[in-house]
């Protein structure tokens, strides 16, 4: 895995690459500058009028492909692979195509370069950078660089969640779109992954699967029966029997038999079913195992292209109990279901946006014991949903898992957004922040967080540059977290102008924020081999 954008790389006709777009660009962004075999590629332009720019030496043209008329409109020819549809000029040899940016192109471009076409990233330690508003992947690569973490941990820029697309209104499609662009505008040489994030049905798949992700979060939440915890006696063993066994492939006896006296040795202790154990965990997650394993066949009995899975259970009201973890995941292996990659419910609350809440020296001992066990069962790699702004957790989780990680990150690209909105307009973000207080308690309703708008500072009372404070307390934090949909549909357009007319502070902003989310990986990943 490599991310050399290097000024020295050389242009099809063996001049550099640098060269060659001042020669033929105009208004060249040029960090997004390459070139894939023959071809050299590069974007112009700025924000609306970005153009996608693809060179190759006419020579070149003739003998791969009757050439397209050169002219305003020359689209390429059908069948001779991806080709970008836009104007075909040629200068000194070169025939250069400008192509504008839409859903067309931008899927050409990823068919000329290979990279940017998501790929399943396997045991390679991994981060997942969600971006509610579509302009910020240039700042995560910026971060992946500046954290020196480049060629170790593969990044994921395409990633929602079905509910974050329904509040934002974006497309499965728009999300895979602007991620592409960002990791094209910002050079991105490296592979990526695409997370079609907590998933809950078969629909929710084919759609994700149009759109090219390849990396499958189910989220079988709505079937763990956290009830279970509490349970015991006649109750206890009614919730059992009445599992869906067949959809297991099982029955109670079965289950007893193969796994009420077995243990599993965790290098550092080993980890049994105590009485009534094994029936709890059942219960608890009987229903998920259950869930996880038909959405599993469907996504790959539909796959046309090379697609992983992630499991989380991370929304729901329990810890995961780490024999809860053997039973959830001995069970999916049987049913044949393969993953890269499993977020538990961590003992203590990873709430968004926020700081770990709970007992560190707790949470270390749980990492160490579901690490233990994705090694032994797997391997696979422990996900950290509400990763972002943990900043007391990734030395712990690095240590604990070595590189089996990944860090999955959500809205924190959004409050790092209002940040630069509160330092340039500070009157936009009083506006969306009076707007989230008066919809929070709609809002919050999908969500699990403890902050609301009793524990905020007095609006009235913060003037100017003060109001980009809000970002660092964490009431206000979460309340903004969780009521972007309406501030989007309401000052969506605003934001994106804010952020657009200061781009150079929004993507300092992210790299300066991520940077402090990766480097505590470094040197602790898996290089892919674990
Ligand atoms: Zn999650």
């Amino acid at each position: 895995m490599t991310d050399d954008v290097s000024n020295s790389q050389l242009s099809p006709d063996g001049s550099t690459l640098a060269d060659l777009v001042n020669r033929l660009g105009s208004q060249p962004v040029a960090q997004s500058a390459r070139t894939v075999g023959e071809r050299a590629l590069w974007a112009e332009g700025h924000g609306a009028s970005t153009m996608l720019v693809s060179a190759e030496l006419a020579a070149v043209t003739a003998r791969v492909a009757p050439a397209a008329p050169v002219g305003p409109v020359g689209s390429g020819t059908a069948g001779a692979g991806p080709v970008l549809a836009g104007s075909v000029s040629e200068v000194s040899g070169w025939r250069v195509t400008r192509a504008p940016v839409t859903p067309e192109n931008l899927a050409a471009l990823r068919g000329l370069v290979p990279n940017l076409r998501p790929q399943p990233l396997g045991l390679t330690t991994s981060a997942g950078f969600g971006d509610r508003l579509g302009v910020a992947t240039p700042g995560h690569v910026d971060a992946m660089r500046a954290a020196g973490v480049a060629s170790e941990i593969a990044p994921i820029f395409a990633q929602q969640s079905m509910r974050e697309n329904a509040r934002t209104g974006r497309t499965v499609q728009e999300v895979m779109d602007d991620a592409t662009l960002g990791a094209f505008l910002a050079g991105w040489q490296g592979p990526v992954g695409a997370d079609a994030d907590h998933l809950k049905s078969e629909a929710d798949i084919d759609l994700c699967l149009g759109a090219g992700y390849t990396f499958f979060t189910i989220d079988p939440g709505e079937h763990v029966n956290s009830a279970a915890d509490d349970m015991s006696g006649a109750a206890l063993q009614q919730a059992f029997e009445a599992l869906p066994w067949d959809a297991l492939d099982s029955s109670p006896d079965d289950l007893r038999a193969r796994l009420s006296a077995s243990s599993l040795d965790l290098g550092y202790r080993s980890l049994a079913f105590g009485p009534g154990e094994l029936e709890r965990a059942a219960v608890k997650y009987g229903g998920a195992v259950a869930h996880v394993t038909r959405l599993f066949r469907h996504l790959t009995a539909t796959a046309a292209h090379a697609v992983e899975l992630e499991v989380s259970v991370d929304e729901t009201a329990t810890p995961t109990s780490l024999a809860e973890h053997l039973y959830l995941a001995h069970e999916m292996k049987r049913l044949g279901v393969t993953w890269v990659s499993l977020a538990p419910r961590f003992v203590g609350a990873f709430e968004k946006g926020v700081e770990y809440i709970g007992d560190l020296a707790a949470l270390a001992l749980d990492l160490k014991g579901h690490a233990a066990i994705a090694r032994e069962l797997g391997p696979y790699k422990l996900s950290l949903h509400s990763g972002s702004d943990k900043f007391t957790v990734y030395p712990i989780a690095a240590q604990a898992a070595g590189g089996a990680v990944h860090l999955k990150t959500a809205g924190t690209s959004y409050l790092e957004a209002l940040r630069v909105v509160g330092a340039y307009e500070p009157e936009l973000l009083r506006a969306v922040t009076e707007l989230g207080i008066q919809r929070f308690s709609e809002d919050v309703k999908t969500y699990h967080i403890s902050g609301s708008p009793q524990g905020m500072p007095d609006l009235a009372a913060l003037d100017g540059s003060a109001l980009a404070a809000l970002l660092e307390q964490v009431d206000a934090r979460q309340v903004l977290h969780v009521t972007f949909g309406s501030a989007l549909k309401a000052h969506g357009a605003e934001l994106l102008r804010v952020l657009r007319e200061h781009e150079d502070a929004y993507r300092g902003a992210l790299r300066r924020h991520f940077e402090r989310h990766l480097v505590p990986f470094k040197g602790h990943t898996s290089g892919g081999a674990l």
